[in-house]
């Protein structure tokens, strides 16, 4: 009976005071936690505390505290238009007594230094006391730094440093959709090379009517990085391939021991040069061929002597033979035009062009593909195009039908050395090829 007293009591007693009861359960919970929780906390900061007394990492704290805030700095700085050193040393914030040092310096040693926007400026930095400059280095071409270093007698050193250029080789090969031009810019080959891959093949190969859709091209050339691993210049074009509806028209670089050749060869070892060039200026259109046609300007049918190349305004245009200029000026419905006299045999015309190259005068001698003047519509001209004449004994001939006699070809010796240049190249080629598949 007592136990069903108390079954029926104790329920009773429970809901009477439950409220407190729970109360007094949570206060109770609550201290142990929070207890035992501060408990936890101080032993934790204990260890804290001696771990940072731990002498070891005291010094690697102070380290990686005194990588945060160096002693020395290196700032790289991006010159802005019309910036000039005395404003960027404010930039950078050096002390006036510095700045005024530095540049006391520099024009008391007369040091021309020129910045160019965004152009960069290294700056060493000396944080300890005053901010002072240790080094600055500007560049002055691809290849060269001047550098003014501040030495232990307070005043400074200065030279023109040539940057380490560690030379490489790159092969790149693509199928030709629309341009040469474009195709080469979409394997990113600098447009320096596809001048220099189209100045070889200048002799034999029209780029506009020869090169069709789907040909294509493969290149090894030669490339300078900088210590950035910043390609800074390119050297020669070790390779060339043009493949022209399945036909391929291979180009080695052959440079002779006695470094009298320096040149391109085709694999039986004959030079692609030829007196003059079917195309003298790089990825033109050929706009009007040589033969009758009813002119543009003055309407009636006469015999268009010359070779029109559309391309745009400013367009060089290389003389397409080694020669001496025998007229550079006005030439009424040719415009501003060159005339270079080649041999006893030939003579070269361009016209209309918007000016001339520098240099360019009467009497002066000029190297095959160098630049004489630029695409202009100067004199009788309905736009921008070079207009083209070879002028052979005295009569004006057809261009891109003149046959020209080969150059040479190597024999002999050289030809021995041009052999083992050509394995070496392919050797290369096909490891260049490996790497990039
Ligand atoms: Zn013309």
């Amino acid at each position: 009976m007592k136990i069903y007293y108390f079954k029926n009591e104790f329920p009773k007693f429970f809901k009477e005071y439950r409220s407190y009861v729970l109360t007094l359960l949570l206060t109770i919970f609550v201290i142990i936690t929070v207890n035992n929780y501060e408990n936890f906390r101080s032993k934790q900061m204990k260890s804290l505390e001696n771990i940072y007394q731990n002498i070891y990492l005291h010094k690697t704290l102070s380290y990686i505290s005194e990588g945060l805030n160096p002693r020395f700095e290196k700032i790289e700085y991006i010159v802005q238009p019309g910036e000039s050193l005395e404003k960027i040393f404010s930039n950078i914030n050096i002390n006036e007594k510095e700045k005024k040092k530095i540049l006391q310096f520099i024009s008391s040693k007369k040091l021309k230094l020129k910045l160019i926007e965004n152009q960069k400026i290294i700056f060493q930095l000396d944080n300890l006391g005053n901010r002072k400059i240790s080094q600055i280095t500007i560049p002055i071409t691809k290849k060269k730094d001047f550098v003014l270093t501040y030495n232990n007698q307070n005043t400074f050193d200065y030279a023109e440093i040539t940057k380490k250029l560690t030379l490489g080789k790159v092969y790149k090969e693509n199928i030709i959709r629309n341009s040469l031009y474009k195709s080469a810019i979409e394997k990113q080959i600098n447009p320096s090379i596809i001048v220099q891959f189209a100045q070889i093949y200048g002799f034999q190969v029209d780029f506009q009517r020869d090169i069709k859709k789907n040909d294509s091209f493969q290149i090894v050339y030669e490339e300078y990085k900088n210590d950035e691993n910043k390609t800074v210049d390119f050297g020669n074009i070790l390779y060339a391939n043009l493949i022209l509806q399945g036909k391929s028209l291979e180009l080695y670089f052959f440079n002779s021991k006695d470094n009298k050749i320096n040149d391109h060869f085709e694999s039986n070892g004959q030079s692609i040069k030829k007196t003059l060039m079917k195309t003298p200026i790089n990825g033109a259109r050929l706009s009007s061929p040589f033969g009758n046609r009813k002119h543009p300007i003055l309407g009636y049918t006469k015999l268009h002597a010359g070779t029109d190349f559309a391309a745009p305004m400013g367009t060089p245009i290389m003389a397409s033979g080694s020669g001496t200029i025998i007229k550079v000026g006005w030439c009424g419905g040719g415009g501003n035009c060159v005339k270079i006299r080649h041999n006893s045999t030939y003579t070269t015309v361009y016209a209309h062009m918007s000016k001339f190259a520098r240099g360019i005068k009467k009497g002066v001698r000029v190297k095959q593909a160098q630049v004489i003047g630029f695409v202009g519509s100067t004199g009788m001209s309905t736009g921008p195009h070079l207009h083209y004449e070879v002028i052979q004994n005295g009569k004006k001939v057809n261009s891109q039908t003149l046959k020209l006699p080969s150059g040479k070809k190597l024999k002999g010796n050289e030809r021995e050395q041009f052999e083992l240049a050509k394995i070496k190249i392919d050797v290369l080629k096909a490891e260049l090829i490996n790497e990039t598949n």
